[in-house]
């Protein structure tokens, strides 16, 4: 990798119309054969973050063919009610996925949620059972966010191959399964977080840094090597209220060989990936 005036942008957009135009056709040839893939959405409460992100998966799973059932309940509805409701979405045939969109109001244990979604329609890749799946290559589905990452990694024909790679963060919905994703391709991995110490020390060695944290300027400039792939997962806000990544993405991009930008980075990327999960469920019951 060289050092580049101007990073290569890794555009999630582009990239989740391709990947998107071939979930669809998968999804028609399902259908022909009578099995049209299905993913249920779950809303409890009012949470306004949460609304929009389960909008623009719905809208995203009707441009691609899919069915999707949206079910929305009152933020004060009983764990054991929705509990039931999953055991019942588990045995439904039309529904190939099941999505509880998070955060759940707090008298809602996530955990049993989500080890109550059957593994064979856990599309999130949340549960306990997904995550080991993930950590012994086995076949299972993958956390929408990081297999989203890693596309856009395999979108720039870099191989991982002997390459270091710092994921900043270690939640187990981003940071740990992103860093063994990329173990799997033979990348040597640092895994950093809120206790490590001089994290610019690590992200100067990174031929591939992917930041997870939730925090502005986590990254900067002075802290990337040239030609670096710098992956932004973040989603925060400026002070003019826009969205925006962990990275300072005007420096660094002065300075990396590619970036993702946010908006239209791993967001997209991540919907993209849900959609791949719930057609490979469906091939899945349907022996394709
Ligand atoms: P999380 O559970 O809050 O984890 C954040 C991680 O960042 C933790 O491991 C924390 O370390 C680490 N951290 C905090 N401050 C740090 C610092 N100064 N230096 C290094 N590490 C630090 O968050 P998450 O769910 O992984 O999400 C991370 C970000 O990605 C958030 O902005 C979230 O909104 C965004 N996100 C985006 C998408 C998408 O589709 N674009 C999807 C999921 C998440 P400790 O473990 O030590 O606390």
């Amino acid at each position: 990798m060289t050092a580049s005036a101007s990073a290569q942008l890794i555009d999630g957009i582009a990239l989740s119309r391709q990947l998107r135009a071939d979930v669809a056709q998968r999804a028609a040839q399902l259908t022909a054969r009578g099995v049209r893939p299905g993913l249920a959405v779950i809303l409890v409460g009012e949470d306004p973050g949460s609304q929009v992100y389960v909008r623009n998966k719905i809208r995203a799973c009707q441009e691609s063919g899919l069915h999707s059932v949206f079910e929305k309940y009152d933020a004060d509805l009983p764990e054991e009610t929705l509990l039931a409701r999953i055991r019942a979405l588990n045995v439904d045939p039309t529904i190939h996925g099941i999505l509880v969109q998070m955060p759940l109001p707090k008298h809602i244990d996530p955990h049993k949620v989500i080890e109550t979604i059957a593994t064979s329609k856990d599309v999130d890749g949340y549960s306990t059972l997904s995550a080991g799946q993930v950590m012994t290559n086995a076949p299972g589905f993958s956390p929408c966010t990081p297999y989203g990452c890693m596309k856009m990694i395999a979108s720039t024909g870099v191989s991982l191959r002997g390459k270091h790679a710092v994921v900043i963060g270690r939640s187990n919905t981003v940071g740990k399964p992103m860093a063994l994703m990329l173990l799997q391709q033979n990348a040597t991995v640092t895994i950093c977080h809120s206790a490590t110490a001089d994290l610019k020390s690590h992200t100067l060695q990174a031929d591939v840094v992917v930041a997870a944290v939730g925090r502005r300027n986590v990254l900067t400039a002075d802290m990337v090597k040239p030609g670096a792939i710098v992956i932004d997962v973040g989603m925060n806000h400026n002070d003019e209220g826009k969205l925006c990544g962990d990275v300072d993405f005007a420096g660094v991009r002065q300075v990396a060989g590619y970036i993702t930008p946010v908006p239209g980075g791993v967001g997209p990327m991540t919907i993209t990936m849900l959609l791949v999960n719930t057609i490979e469920s469906a091939e899945r019951v349907a022996g394709a």
